[in-house]
């Protein structure tokens, strides 16, 4: 038996019959040995230690204790019957009680006979007693007395309704880990194993099972996390080196008419010298035969969108198309009319691509695009279709990249037949570093860490649900000062009418407070049709409406410079970030602007702290960090499609040294060993060479 038998297909196993098969595959994706190997418990329980009797003095906790069953009564009548089993130990007597399956519990207790009860204690009238307890002989319990804590695995509501809970998967595993173990090949060569004191992987996973110390549990989650986190790093290394070596990219050494216009004539501020740094690193990236692939991160407002033009004209420049993706409609269309607007005069074919277009409008586009004269596309993920083919596509920008897979990304690499073209992936928010380091390792990094000048920082208030009267009064004043205001609403996602509802509430109360005709209100929301959001936005961009009441798609990049005022409502329910995001969606002109965080009457502690921190700062990677440490990354809008949350153990904020262990051991073993030939990488490379082969684009090309 070998390494093979980890694939045996989990109804071989004792214990799972067919239709437990189908259950577990069902519910918990498991359909092999190797993956219920890999179903790690989500805690355990000591029961590395014996209470004497007379140390029982909480309810709080579950505990241990052995004693003889020294008496046996059987109380109450009907509904009440209850059985009574008294405990001694040489410090004391304690009673159990069952209320339920007295028949089967009566012939399985046995006076006389000494038993290990397992239980939180209830306390009745003053004394302690355990309410159906957990129960074996103290005899048969010294026979796994190895197993000093028990795992507790999660199970779904399917799975216990046909026995298969916690017990019975531990059950399992331990016949699982009878028959594989020996047969688990180790994954990390020796030379990282010693080097980094690391447990093996035959006894890490019996250990995280099945721990033997709380000492040993801890070694084996951090080999296992470490593992985890060093692959990742590991693929990623690999990937950046391959790709640089191998995959050819065009060679954009011109700076053209198409630049040097739009810079001289059309734009009509100075570039902030981060920009000018980052679109040197993007000029150089382009120039340097290698396709590059860049992250470009910058804070709410930092001007991304300019780099991405600039960057997307050196491609026209050099005879080449460029497209600009973004995650929803609206944004595609913001970017689409301002970029349009920017390169007025140009002559530069700019087209917009979205699910909607449909017929004649769609086959314009698709055929211009095909022979070039299209120039830039812009475009949702319409774009990724098959039948979207280029001419040739130099660059790829794809913005608020988090919004998108990586498949999207690979997919764009295919859109060229010749070579893929450059990626340019943008970020909405700033992602911490640790975070950034494990979603994007494989691409370059660039950060516009400065914001344009004259930006006068957003003043920040927080307002509760019974402030509404002053809010009202904000919001006439600014608007008198001919200003306009954003309201926004959360989507909470329990159900999409009822967010629909909350948020068209919201527009009525608005109405009355401000009505027409004096007050024009737009409002914009998911579940509208694309052009209706268009006109709506367009009659807010153009100044005719005064009010935009939306829901978080406004989230994104929408650019309205007059508008200085975004009221976030139930702000309580958003993450940082988030927050973060739509406070950008003001500030963004020479006029001082503001945000209202508006929530409930009562906040809780944790609540009251994240809104405070919110009107203390405007630095988004300061909030990044914040939301990370508090929420996880999960919270970092977008990551929630990401690799990251697919970790079994490892959590990036908790584990950080161990990221960064792991990503400085996986750079220094592919800087000496490239390609992984060397013999003490042979596990490596073989790990590397199962991994999808998708990104490989001689393969896909
Ligand atoms: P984001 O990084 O959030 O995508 P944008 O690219 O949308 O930011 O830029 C925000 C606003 O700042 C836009 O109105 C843009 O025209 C303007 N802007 C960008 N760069 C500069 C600059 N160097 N000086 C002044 N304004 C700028
Ligand atoms: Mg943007």
């Amino acid at each position: 038996m070998g390494a093979e038998v980890l694939q045996t297909s989990i109804d071989n196993l004792e214990g799972v019959g067919a239709s437990r098969a189908k259950l577990l595959a069902r519910e918990l994706g498991i359909t092999t040995y190797a993956d219920l190997l890999y179903y790690f418990p989500y805690k355990y329980i000591d029961k590395s230690k014996f209470y004497t009797i007379n140390q029982i003095c909480s309810t709080e906790a579950s505990v241990q204790v052995k004693g003889i069953i020294v008496s046996k009564k059987l109380l109450g009548q009907g509904v009440k019957q209850r059985l009574v089993f008294t405990l001694q130990d040489n410090t004391g007597c304690i009673d159990i009680v069952f209320l339920k399956g007295l028949k089967w519990i009566e012939n399985s207790l046995q006076v006389g006979k000494e038993y290990v009860i397992f239980g939180k204690p209830s306390q009745f009238n003053g004394y302690f007693s355990f309410l159906h307890p957990e129960f074996e002989l103290a005899a048969k319990h010294e026979a796994h007395a190895t197993e000093k804590f028990h795992p507790l695995y999660n199970t779904t509501e399917k799975m216990k309704n046909a026995y298969l809970n916690s017990k019975k998967i531990s059950l399992l595993m331990h016949n699982l880990l009878e028959k594989v173990v020996g047969n688990i090949p180790e994954t990390l060569p020796k030379y990282i194993i010693q080097q980094n004191n690391l447990m093996s992987l035959n006894r890490s996973l019996i250990e995280i099972h099945f721990p033997s110390s709380v000492e040993n549990l801890d070694k084996a989650k951090l080999r296992l996390k470490f593992e985890e986190l060093f692959f990742l790093q590991l693929e990623h290394n690999y990937e950046k080196v391959r790709r640089n070596e191998k995959v050819e990219g065009f060679i954009f050494d011109k700076i053209g008419d198409n630049f040097n216009n739009f810079y001289k004539k059309n734009l009509k501020f100075e570039l902030t010298s981060a920009q000018k740094r980052v679109v040197k690193e993007i000029r150089n990236d382009m120039r340097s035969s290698r396709q590059m692939n860049r992250l470009l991160q910058g804070d709410v407002g930092s001007g991304k969108t300019l780099v991405a033009l600039l960057s997307m004209l050196i491609a026209l420049d050099n005879g080449y198309q460029a497209a600009l993706l973004a995650p929803t409609e609206v944004l595609a269309t913001q970017h689409y009319n301002s970029i349009c607007k920017s390169l007025k005069g140009l002559n530069i074919n700019v087209a917009l691509l979205l699910g909607s277009v449909k017929g004649k409008a769609r086959k314009n586009i698709l055929s211009n695009l095909q022979e070039g004269s299209l120039h830039i596309i812009i475009g949702t993920h319409a774009l990724l279709e098959d039948s979207v083919v280029f001419h040739n596509l130099g660059l790829a920008v794809i913005d608020e990249q988090h919004r998108f897979g990586v498949e999207q990304r690979s997919k764009m690499w295919t859109k060229n037949k010749q070579k893929p073209p450059h990626i340019l992936v943008m970020t909405a928010t700033p992602i911490p570093r640790t975070l950034a380091m494990t979603l994007y390792g494989d691409l370059d990094y660039s950060v516009i860490d400065e914001l344009p000048k004259g930006r006068k920082p957003i003043q920040t208030t927080h307002f509760y649900d019974r402030d509404v009267l002053k809010m009202y009064g904000v919001m006439r004043r600014l608007i008198q000062q001919g200003r306009q205001v954003y309201v926004v609403y959360p989507l909470i996602n329990e159900s999409e009418s009822l967010d629909l509802k909350y948020l068209m509430d919201g527009f009525e109360q608005l109405s009355r407070e401000f009505p027409t005709p004096e007050y024009q209100i737009s409002i914009v929301h998911g579940q509208m049709k694309s052009d209706a959001k268009e006109y709506e936005m367009q009659r807010f961009s153009k100044g005719i409406s005064h009010i935009m009441v939306a829901t978080t798609v406004i989230e994104v990049g929408v650019d309205v410079s007059n508008a200085t005022l975004m009221i976030i409502e139930n702000s309580e329910r958003f993450g940082l970030s988030q927050l973060h995001q739509l406070r950008g969606r003001v500030g963004r002109g020479a006029e001082q602007s503001y945000c209202i965080l508006r929530t409930k009457d009562e906040l809780n502690a944790e609540q009251k702290r994240r809104i405070d921190i919110m009107c203390s700062t405007n630095d988004g990677f300061v909030l990044a960090e914040e939301d990370l440490k508090m929420r996880g990354p999960g919270s970092i809008s977008g990551t929630q499609q990401s690799g990251v949350l697919n970790l079994k153990l490892a959590d990036i904020v908790k584990d950080e040294p161990i990221v960064r262990r792991a990503r400085d051991f996986a750079s220094a073993i592919i800087s000496a060993d490239p390609t992984l030939s060397h013999p003490d990488n042979l596990l490596l490379k073989t790990y590397i060479q199962k991994q999808q082969p998708l990104k490989d684009y001689s393969q896909i090309g």
